[in-house]
């Protein structure tokens, strides 16, 4: 099967993941019809020396060395789920061989060259773009792809020196994904997840995030006569988010800057709650965000009396980076196989977390590579499919031993 048969193969299953958790299962039942339907057949195919899947869906494939095992083991990682920010069935995806300039997805999708630099790099290549109804799936079937093509072409499906794990997660775009793979059931050195855009960007930094939630309590009276008495919950909010630096949102940082972001509000008079998430690449500098806010909560608990306002702070997931360096050769092995194709690369920090930063600090140092795939999570996302193919290229260098 050619890698963009099996990339349209992958695509035409909705395996959409949703916001809305179940305990103790994937969020949504496609992901375990598609692990059933399409993941496992295919792999039974390449006779593994171990096949399962968890509670979770996640199906597991181990292949051990055919000869003497001397190099470390190593676990690969791609998720079946797409992302719920957009419509994930009925993908019709297109081939075209790209020439330059803006690109027509169809239904009033179209996609301006200008606005996406990144699309010079593809001049020449094959595409694969969706109908402008729905995302493309590229994120992570793309990755997928590439590693079922791998696997494909690998000779017996086996490297001779080094035994590999593979990993096929559910529920990645909800953040799910690292707690439902069964890590005692992982015996790789390190990782490497394969759920990037560009093949040419290696990611070993992630964001620390945190979550902020801020509680409001007012005390409410008839505004007729509230002659200071009211204190409005609603604007000790506001009065709080001004007290918070206004060029640190998402919608004024870009590169390494960091920032606090206020996702979701609800206010009455009585009652206020505020979501925030706060996210840098440097710890300290997230912490001294949160601080900001504490200190910010103290100045208007000193003014408006003990305990109207609350700030909790909880830690999501923190920059791999540190993980990743203890253990320079998961870096190396990606690196040099890049070297020995001729690929250029550069290290790009993430502005979001991977599978990797939840995997990293549970013990499984995972760096990330690039697949092809632009624009996830919408209806512009594309597929550079030259960039998926060298994708499994890079794939069959690292573990050519
Ligand atoms: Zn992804």
């Amino acid at each position: 099967m050619d890698i963009i048969e099996r990339f349209k193969k992958y695509v035409s299953f909705d395996t959409t993941s949703s916001e809305t958790i179940r305990p103790g299962k994937a969020s949504t039942d496609r992901q375990y019809d598609f692990g059933r339907e399409v993941l496992i057949p295919e792999l039974k195919s390449f006779n593994p020396d171990e096949l399962d899947v968890n509670n979770f869906g996640v199906v597991r494939a181990v292949f051990n060395a055919s000869e003497e095992e001397t190099l470390p083991r190593v676990a690969i990682f791609v998720h079946m789920d797409t992302s719920p920010a957009a419509k994930g069935s009925d993908i019709k995806p297109r081939v075209i061989t790209y020439e330059g300039g803006d690109i027509d997805f169809g239904h009033g999708v179209v996609l301006h060259a200008e606005d996406y630099p990144q699309l010079k790099k593809s001049i020449g290549h094959q595409l694969i773009i969706p109908d402008g109804t729905t995302l493309l799936g590229g994120d992570d079937k793309a990755g997928m792809s590439a590693v079922m093509d791998f696997l494909a072409n690998l000779p017996n499906h086996r490297c001779k020196h080094r035994t590999l794990e593979f990993h096929f997660t559910t529920d990645e775009e909800t953040g799910e994904d690292a707690e439902h793979v069964s890590m005692d059931k992982v015996k790789a050195k390190f990782g490497i997840t394969v759920d990037g855009e560009d093949l040419e960007e290696i990611n070993i930094e992630t964001f620390n995030a945190l979550a902020m939630d801020v509680e409001i309590k007012g005390f409410n009276i008839h505004p007729g006569n509230s002659k200071n008495r009211l204190i409005s919950a609603c604007q000790l909010a506001i009065e709080f988010d001004r007290s918070l630096p206004a060029f640190l949102r998402p919608e004024h940082t870009e590169g390494r800057e960091g920032f606090v972001h206020l996702c979701n509000m609800t206010a009455s008079e009585e009652h206020a709650q505020m979501s925030y998430i706060i996210r840098d690449h440097d710890l300290n500098k997230a912490r001294y965000m949160a601080e900001i806010a504490q200190h910010s909560a103290k100045i208007m608990n000193e003014k408006y009396g003990e305990g109207r306002v609350t700030v909790t702070v909880t830690d999501t997931y923190h920059n791999m980076v540190e993980k990743v360096n203890e253990c320079p050769e998961s870096v190396k092995l990606i690196t040099d196989a890049f070297d020995a194709l001729g690929i250029p690369h550069e290290f790009v920090a993430v502005r979001g977390g991977t599978t990797g930063s939840q995997l990293s600090f549970m013990g499984l140092p995972t760096p990330n590579i690039g697949d092809g795939d632009f624009n996830p999570h919408g209806r512009m996302e594309y597929v550079d499919a030259d960039q998926m193919a060298l994708t499994s290229k890079v794939l069959a260098k690292m573990f050519e031993d």
